[in-house]
């Protein structure tokens, strides 16, 4: 997985990264939801948004989940190019994904692979987040940050 297209993947979805109260890293646990890993508080992403509105709002149109769950329109076009979203019959188009080159039902990667885009964002956003403690007091030893999230074989 190139950042470019992590990159895309961050901005189509608007994929929270931080959290809103407290400042550290959210991860990520499906479906378009996020919760802080200090703190707990949950966040979604567009598509997370969007599931929460469509599941209280059944049969909402694409103006309504842009007006009223602030998704951009991009980002519905998006996930109905995907078909993330059952909206249109019938419509069964030959999907691969993109990262692996598996076949898949819906969405533009594979589970594994949405999976390991996630594990990159949240690497990178702690390793920003690393270096913005650069110089706080806070900084306990620099060269073991990193090995705490790194799981044992
Ligand atoms: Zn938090
Ligand atoms: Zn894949």
């Amino acid at each position: 997985m190139d950042n470019a297209k992590l990159f895309q993947y961050v901005q189509v979805y608007d994929v929270p990264t931080v959290c809103k109260s407290c400042g550290n890293v959210l991860v990520y646990r499906g479906l378009g939801e996020y919760i802080c890993e200090v703190c707990k508080k949950k966040d979604y992403d567009n598509y997370g948004k969007t599931r929460n509105y469509i599941e209280k709002n059944p049969g909402a149109s694409a103006v309504e989940i842009e007006k009223n769950a602030g998704v951009s329109k991009a980002a519905i076009r998006e996930m109905l190019k995907e078909s993330r979203f059952e909206i249109v019959e019938g419509a069964k188009s030959f999907l691969r994904c993109e990262g692996c080159g598996k076949e898949v039902r819906s969405g533009r990667y594979c589970p594994e692979c949405e999976k390991n885009i996630h594990l990159m964002i949240e690497k990178q956003q702690r390793e920003k987040l690393h270096e913005n403690m650069h110089g706080f007091a806070m900084d306990t030893g620099d060269h073991k940050g990193q090995r705490r999230f790194v799981r044992d074989k």
